[in-house]
């Protein structure tokens, strides 16, 4: 529609343009009408953009008990082009670098990965409040607060996304193929929650989580989860002995899985923050707690250990795979 429109009014200026002034003076004419259609179109794609945040985030703050709609809309959490399959933008934040200090690294943190885990999307949306207080340059964070905003918002909250797939089961590992199927059906008894999809990043929400991770070539992934109560990790040493309440406990990884692609096939640092329940939150001391021993390792883990190597092969194809270079 946005298109459409614009284009209409540059049709509408072009002829008037004709009409009112000689052939010599079309050339200037003719470019005002296009910076005046530019700008009037940039206008009206902001405010779209920003209708589309008002009311993703009424969705959200409606769903959640522990976020409201201010806080979600507070979050500074914005549209990224990104949608999911019914056409809910994916929301995100970025706390880039601060003038003067080059960040330790750069930390992509996911949450509602999973629609069901209301405690893994109202604690990021917890963290972004912190962020927005004392984001000092140490990290450039990118932060989605929901990754699955359908499966969330259904009117009973899903695991999976709008087709029936969990989005944990559809990123690209190299055995994806020969495995995914397989472990769904014999491991699983074809469990509708475990439903890997029709192919490897089939689904929108996915295929922009990679796409984002090729963008933003991330020195740690941080994904929460609920509710096993734990903190799982893949990828490369060491991983976090403990955040707040929360011990490491390694759970392992599943064919299709984000630890298993990004942490075990591509060396990128997973964190995987398994909160204890679903459905209600940590305390808010626990909230701070986990927050600040996760910035803490982060100090550690970006200082003392080697960086993803983001020359590796595997990240230029999942780029290509994924739509992700721009
Ligand atoms: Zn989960």
């Amino acid at each position: 529609m946005g298109i459409a429109g614009s284009d209409a009014r540059r049709d509408f200026c072009q002829n008037g343009a004709v009409k009112a002034f000689g052939r010599l003076t079309l050339v200037a004419a003719t470019a005002f009408a296009a910076l005046a259609a530019d700008a009037s179109a940039a206008g009206f794609l902001g405010s779209a953009i920003e209708g589309e945040r008002v009311i993703t985030c009424q969705q959200i703050g409606r769903k959640l008990g522990s976020v409201s709609v201010e806080q979600c809309l507070d979050s500074g959490a914005r549209p990224t082009g990104g949608q999911t399959v019914s056409g809910t933008p994916l929301l995100m934040r970025e706390y880039p670098p601060v003038q003067s200090r080059r960040p330790l690294g750069r930390i992509l943190l996911v949450g509602g990965i999973h629609g069901d885990e209301y405690s893994a999307v109202s604690i990021v949306f917890k963290w972004m409040e912190m962020l927005e207080e004392f984001h000092s340059g140490i990290f450039h964070w990118r932060v989605v607060p929901l990754l699955n905003p359908d499966g969330l918002l259904q009117r009973r909250a899903i695991r999976m996304n709008a087709n029936g797939v969990d989005l944990n089961r559809n990123f690209p590992t190299p055995d994806w193929h020969a495995a995914t199927e397989d472990y769904w059906i014999r491991r699983t008894s074809r469990n509708p929650r475990r439903y890997p999809g029709a192919g490897p990043l089939s689904e929108p929400e996915s295929r922009w989580l990679a796409a984002e991770i090729a963008r933003f070539r991330p020195d740690v992934v941080v994904s929460v989860h609920a509710p096993h109560s734990v903190v799982d990790y893949d990828g490369p040493p060491e991983p976090p002995e403990r955040l707040g309440p929360l011990s490491l406990h390694i759970l392992g990884t599943y064919p299709g899985s984000l630890g298993r692609w990004a942490g075990v096939h591509m060396g990128l640092p997973v964190v995987t923050i398994e909160l204890p329940s679903a459905g209600s939150m940590p305390t808010i001391s626990e909230q701070k707690k986990i927050w600040v021993d996760l910035v803490a390792w982060l100090k550690r883990r970006l200082t003392e250990q080697p960086r993803p190597d983001w020359t590796f092969d595997a990240m230029t194809a999942t780029a290509s795979a994924a739509g992700g270079s721009r």
